[in-house]
């Protein structure tokens, strides 16, 4: 049984002179723009408008922090999630991209706290190229990966099975590090902090 008890933004920021000081467990979200992340992280801290869900994609060009104070089955953590700009979106300049790689890879490859990555795929489009790169470059470091496959809702549930295989075998996952999830059905939401705190462990 999971019950979030408070979670509120602490800052946007840019580069590192703007993160917040390290003072508890770091989980990440990535994924393309679009992909349902503002949704997902919003399902998971059960607040509606905690990150704003946007109709226009790339609107999200900086790192925004939000404290998160949990129970687990009585006992509490106190996690940050630092949710990390969308990428992919076409219609950016290279400049913009390039900037925005920087963003992600600067705070993914440096950040001390840094517990967990959740890399979220659309489980309806399946891993794009893009998908593809940013687990490539997590494989290579140290951080645990949690993949969640999320708007599950829109296969039947089917084909559901089947597609979390296939993602986990495309990607060179275990099963056990695919998540399905949906923001809209509350589907995966517990199993997500599951995975999470099992890897950052008590604490607050
Ligand atoms: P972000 O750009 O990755 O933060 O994506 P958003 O959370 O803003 O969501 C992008 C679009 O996908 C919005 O229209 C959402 O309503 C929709 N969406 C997000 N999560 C889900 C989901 O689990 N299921 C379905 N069917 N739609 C979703």
């Amino acid at each position: 049984m999971i019950k979030v008890l408070d979670a509120r933004f602490v800052v946007t920021a840019v580069d590192p002179k703007g993160y917040p000081a390290e003072s508890r467990p770091e989980i990440a979200f990535v994924g393309r723009s679009n992909v349902g992340k503002s949704s997902m992280i919003n399902a998971l801290t059960g607040r509606r408008k905690l990150v704003r869900v946007s109709g226009t994609p790339g609107r999200t060009r900086a790192l925004n922090f939000f404290d998160v104070e949990l129970e687990r089955n009585g006992v509490r953590h106190a996690v940050r999630m630092a949710d990390l700009p969308g990428y992919g979106f076409a219609k950016v300049s290279k400049s913009e991209r390039a900037g925005w790689k920087t963003m992600i890879e600067t705070y993914l490859g440096k950040r001390r706290e840094l517990s967990a990555v959740v890399s979220i795929v659309d489980a309806e489009v399946g891993p794009t190229r893009d998908d593809e790169a940013m687990l490539g470059w997590l494989a290579q470091r140290s951080p645990k990966v949690l993949l969640a496959a999320t708007k599950i809702d829109r296969l039947p549930k089917a084909r559901r099975k089947p597609r979390l295989q296939q993602l986990a075998r495309a990607l060179e996952l275990t099963s056990a590090a695919v998540v399905p999830f949906s923001a809209t059905e509350h589907i995966g939401i517990d199993e997500v902090w599951d995975a999470l705190l099992d890897v950052v462990g008590p604490r607050s």
